[in-house]
C-alpha cells in the first residue's frame, strides 16, 4: 500500500490538481482503501491557498473513512476538495478535468456532492469516470437527495439516545433544532409527527418550511440562543464546530444528536460533553443515512437495502454508548476506536491475516 504523510496523519494517496487550463486546483485524498474504494464527495469551496485545501481534503478524507466503516460499509474514505476559482468559470471545464483525474484513480476513490457541488455537477464528472455516484437518480433503484435518508437515522438515533439518557420517548421530549435545511426540516417534521416539542432557528428558512405545520407548531428563536435553549435534546443540523468550550458550558440539553457533520470544534469537546453529563451521539455515526444511500447507488442496492442499512444505525449507536461505558471513554473516543478497529482488521483481512470483524464483533471480543 502506498503511503503519504501530511500534518501528522498518514493516508494511501494524494493526488494534486493543478490544471490551470480548466481552473482545477485543489487535492483527492484516499484515507484507506483497506474496506474497499475510497468513497466521499467533491467540496468545492473558498480556499485562500492550494495548502488550506489540502489539509481540509486530509481532514474530511479520515472523516469519511470513520464514517463509512462504522457504518459497516464495503468502502473506505477519500475526499476531494476544491478550490473555487475567483470570477467566472466554466464549470463542464472544470468537473470534465476533475473526473479525468478520478479516472487516473482507476476506482481507488469514488465521488459524490458535497459543499458548493451538485447533481449537475457529478453527470458532468460522469462523462470522464464512472466512480462517481449522486447523479440523476434512475426509477426503482437508489440513489437521488440523501437528506431524507440522514434525516431517518438521526431521528432513530435519536431515540435511543433519548431513552437512554432521559428515559423517555421523543414524543416527550423538548428538542431544539439548530439549521432548518434540506435534513434539519425533514428531521423536524418526523418529530413533530411522534409529537416532540420543537424550538428552531435558521437565519434563512425556505418559504417551504415556513408554511408547514411543524414550523408553525414550534417555537422559533433566534440562531444565537437555540443552543441555550431550555430543552431535552439539541440537534445541530446546521454546519460544524457549534459545540466548543463556551457553547457546551451553557448548553441545557441532557443530549446532543444532529446530522451536522464535525459537530465538535475539537476532540477534547467529546470529553468536555460527557463530565457535563450530556449524551453525544457522534456525529458520523448517526448521520450515515446519506452516505449508504450515495453507496447504495454506486454499488447497485435497491431502496428496500438502503432502509436496511439505515436501520442499522440506532443500533450500532447504542453499540458505541455500551462501548464507551466499558471503556470508561468519551462517546466520540469510543466511535474512534471502533472506526480505527474495523479499518484495522479491513488491512489484516486484504493482507490475508484475518477477516473483516464489524463494530459489534470487535465490541465482543474486546
Ligand atoms: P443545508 O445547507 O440544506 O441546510 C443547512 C441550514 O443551516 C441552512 O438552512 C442554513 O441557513 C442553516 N444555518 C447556517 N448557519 C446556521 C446557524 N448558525 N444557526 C442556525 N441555522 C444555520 O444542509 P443539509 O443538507 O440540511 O445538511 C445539514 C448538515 O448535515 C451539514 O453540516 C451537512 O454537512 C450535514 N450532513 C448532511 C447530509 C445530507 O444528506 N444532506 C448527510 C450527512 C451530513
Amino acid at each position: 500500500m502506498e503511503t503519504h504523510r501530511k500534518s501528522g496523519e498518514i493516508v494511501e494517496h494524494i493526488s494534486v490538481l493543478d490544471d490551470p487550463a480548466s481552473g482545477l486546483s485543489g487535492a483527492i485524498v484516499v484515507h484507506s482503501t483497506a474496506l474497499g474504494p475510497a468513497a466521499g464527495g467533491c467540496r468545492l469551496w473558498h480556499y485562500a491557498t492550494p495548502n488550506a485545501a489540502h489539509d481540509d481534503a486530509m481532514r474530511l478524507a479520515k472523516g469519511m473513512a470513520y464514517k463509512n466503516a462504522i457504518a459497516g460499509l464495503p468502502l473506505g474514505g477519500g475526499k476531494a476538495v476544491l478550490r473555487l476559482p475567483h470570477g467566472p468559470f466554466d464549470r463542464e471545464k472544470l468537473f470534465l478535468s476533475f473526473g479525468k483525474a478520478v479516472e487516473k484513480l482507476g476506482g481507488k476513490y469514488v465521488t459524490a456532492e458535497d459543499v458548493g457541488t451538485s447533481v449537475a455537477d457529478m453527470e458532468r464528472v460522469a462523462r470522464a469516470t464512472r466512480h462517481v455516484a449522486g447523479l440523476t437518480q434512475k426509477p426503482g433503484q437508489a440513489g437521488g437527495d440523501p437528506s431524507p435518508w440522514t434525516a431517518q437515522g438521526v431521528y432513530e438515533a435519536m431515540a435511543v439516545a433519548a431513552e437512554r439518557r432521559l428515559g423517555k420517548p421523543l414524543s416527550e421530549c423538548r428538542v431544539a433544532i439548530q439549521g432548518l435545511g434540506n435534513v434539519g426540516s425533514a428531521l423536524a417534521q418526523m418529530l413533530f409527527d411522534t409529537g416532540a416539542t420543537l424550538v428552531v432557528a435558521d437565519p434563512f428558512v425556505s418559504l417551504a418550511a415556513r408554511s408547514s405545520a411543524w414550523y408553525n407548531a414550534a417555537q422559533v428563536v433566534s440562531s444565537e440562543t437555540i443552543m441555550t435553549a431550555e430543552v431535552d435534546i439539541f440537534a445541530p443540523c446546521a454546519l460544524g464546530g457549534a459545540l466548543n468550550t463556551v457553547s457546551i458550558s451553557t448548553l441545557r440539553a441532557k443530549v446532543v444528536c444532529g446530522a451536522a457533520n464535525n459537530q465538535l470544534a475539537t476532540e477534547a469537546d467529546g470529553v468536555l460533553l460527557s463530565n457535563r453529563g450530556v449524551l453525544y451521539a457522534p456525529d458520523y455515526v448517526v448521520n450515515a443515512g446519506g452516505i449508504i444511500n450515495v453507496a447504495a447507488e454506486y454499488l447497485g442496492w435497491s431502496e428496500s437495502e438502503v432502509l436496511l442499512q439505515v436501520k442499522k444505525i440506532a443500533p450500532r449507536l447504542t453499540d458505541v454508548f455500551n462501548a464507551a461505558d466499558d471503556w470508561g471513554i468519551s462517546t466520540k473516543e469510543a466511535a474512534d476506536r471502533i472506526a480505527r478497529k474495523t479499518i484495522a482488521d479491513g488491512e489484516k483481512f486484504s493482507k490475508g491475516l484475518s477477516g473483516i470483524s464489524s463494530a459489534v464483533e470487535f465490541r465482543e471480543r474486546s
